[in-house]
């Protein structure tokens, strides 16, 4: 079941299973590391879908910018709405 999810960063985030994201056309594996975790993130201002490992760690490092957000909330509600059909 797919869940939204809002970081503290303020980046759109999904999480949902390695059968979601297939449906979807996804391959299932991490984007970043290549492995294939049972449950993933997508998040939308990357358009990536990646493992929880990799989420962490990119949450770490990452900082929203502002020009960034037309596309982030265009890839969110996109993805969105395609798991939800
Ligand atoms: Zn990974």
């Amino acid at each position: 079941m797919a869940t939204k999810i809002t970081t503290e960063k303020g980046f759109k985030v999904i999480k949902c299973s390695i059968v979601e994201i297939m449906k979807l056309g996804g391959i299932g594996i991490c984007d970043m590391c290549n492995t294939a975790p049972l449950d993933g993130y997508y998040i939308a201002v990357l358009n990536q879908w990646v493992c929880e490992d990799c989420y962490n760690d990119w949450l770490r490092r990452a900082r929203p910018y502002k020009e960034d957000e037309p596309i982030e909330d265009k890839n969110f509600t996109r993805t969105w709405n395609l798991l939800n059909l």
